[in-house]
């Protein structure tokens, strides 16, 4: 995004153009409709341009602009469409501090005008920096069909209301209350009286939406999987359209967190590994706290979230307040990244069992744990594993496994920065040193990754 789009406050702005012609006349139409201290240059102002002098809508000066006429300009419009003119008034401009837009001149431009569809108060502005005049002007033709011109009288008088509408309680209650009078009561008393039956009708709808009775809240345990946004569940989308509240945890990737509703509350609450994070206890609180104010919240885990998420301590906190809950099932970090090795989690004749294990606490395994782990053919796949990969193959080799045994980290499974190490339980500890992996990381023990899958570009065999 090469032009940040903003809304600037023009209520007592200067605002100074450069011309009288075709150019001139098109952008007075749309800084007409602000309440900016408008003025133009113009030796040969077009009749229109005196017109407004004359009506004391802009200060028309007969001449061409000086370098002493632009104090306390806000934005300057060069546009005498003469290539040498408007580079000599741009000049002056920037040199008083005037934001500069050269008319048709991209490139030479502070800021460029995009298209704009008016149901002021509501504004949309549409830009193509300079890409696509033409599908701006058909995205504009679209919109203006498409919303309706009482849209803007609509928000003015809704605007109005809103101190009053605080009588609902924020969050889904209010939000309906609006939907309501913007698609369903607002238009249908617009079209019946006017904007004095729509202010007649607000007040009635307010009553009505009062006395509604509170939708409690509700949580949804939501499995946003491994990283890449197709791995979401269909559910997990529609969960995460309605959420008011969203509550994740920091290997939540930022395009996942898009999805959410734009007016939906994000709450980081940072677990990962070993890093800082919020207690436990706090996230349970926070959780039923925004329930208990009527919230739906989608409490956000990374891959599944019944796999090591600490959900059944969210669960009991919710049961103990009277919260209603439920999950919905995500990709886990295992399922993807054996996806991206090309192998099987089971395998006739090899392993009919598959271990999840967790680095976290390994020190409290007993020996027959170990010694199973240590047989051929085992596999397993090691959650948050980094930081055991010593530990883990020391015990290993003390209970007799082969140091031949495949082990394979896979890191940033799913998402674009996905590496793949491929290596032996001897040289494990040595090549994850080496690789410097810094993103989640899953390690297969008993799995190398299958001979074709190599092929894959995104499936890095440096580290083989
Ligand atoms: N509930 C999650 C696991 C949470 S524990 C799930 O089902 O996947 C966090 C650990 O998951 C990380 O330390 C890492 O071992 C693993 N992990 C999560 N996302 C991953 C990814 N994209 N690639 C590899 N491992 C990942």
């Amino acid at each position: 995004m090469q032009h940040f789009p903003i809304f600037l406050a023009t209520a007592g702005r200067r605002i100074v153009l450069s011309g009288g012609g075709e150019a001139a006349l098109a952008k007075l139409r749309l800084l007409l409709k602000t309440p900016a201290r408008i003025s133009v240059f113009a030796a040969k102002p077009a009749p229109e341009i005196a017109a407004w002098a004359a009506a004391g809508k802009l200060e028309l000066r007969r001449q061409a602009l000086q370098a002493g006429d632009l104090d306390g300009t806000a934005l300057f419009y060069a546009a005498d469409e003469d290539a040498a003119e408007d580079a000599r008034t741009a000049t002056l401009a920037r040199a008083a501090g005037a934001l500069v837009n050269v008319v048709d001149n991209l490139e030479d431009s502070d800021f460029i005008t995009p298209a704009i569809v008016d149901r002021d108060p509501v504004t949309v502005a549409i830009g193509t920096e300079g890409a696509a005049p033409v599908l701006a002007r058909v995205i504009k033709a679209d919109l203006e069909a498409r919303l309706p011109v009482t849209l803007g009288a609509l928000a003015r008088i809704g605007k109005g209301f809103r101190k009053m509408a605080e009588a609902l309680p924020l969050g889904r209650p209010r939000r309906d209350f609006w939907a309501d009078y913007y698609f369903n009561a607002g238009p249908r008393a617009m079209d019946h009286g006017g904007e004095d039956s729509v202010r007649d009708r607000l007040d009635a709808l307010l009553d009505d939406h009062l006395a509604r009775p509170a939708r409690p809240g509700h949580v949804a345990f939501v499995g946003a999987g491994p990283g890449d946004p197709e791995l979401l569940t269909l559910k997990a989308r529609r969960a995460l359209d309605k959420a008011d509240v969203v509550i994740h945890d920091r290997l939540i990737s930022p395009e996942i967190l898009e999805l959410a509703r734009r007016e939906a509350i994000l709450v980081d609450v940072g677990k990962e590994g070993f890093g800082p994070s919020t207690p436990q206890g706090e996230i349970d609180a926070l959780i039923v706290a925004h329930a208990r104010q009527g919230a739906q919240v989608v409490r956000l885990k990374s891959g599944d979230c019944t796999v090591f998420g600490r959900l059944d301590e969210e669960i009991d906190a919710c049961d103990a307040a009277g919260v209603t809950w439920h999950i919905v099932p995500g990709i886990t970090a295992a399922s993807a990244s054996v996806a991206a090795i090309g192998q099987s989690l089971t395998r006739r004749g090899r392993n009919s069992a598959v271990r999840f294990l967790t680095g976290h606490d390994m020190q409290g395994f007993a020996d027959h744990d170990w010694a199973q782990l240590a047989r051929p053919g085992e596999v397993a796949a090691i959650y948050m594993g980094k930081k055991s990969a010593r530990f883990v193959q020391g015990r290993l080799l003390m209970h007799g496994a082969d140091r031949a045994t495949p082990v394979t980290v896979i890191e940033n499974a799913s998402r674009p920065e996905q590496r793949v190490l491929a290596t032996t339980l001897d040289a494990l500890p040595a090549d994850l040193a080496d690789a410097e992996m810094h993103g989640p990381a899953l390690t297969f023990l008993g799995l190398a990754p299958r001979a074709a899958a190599a092929a894959v570009p995104n499936l890095q065999k440096e580290f083989a």
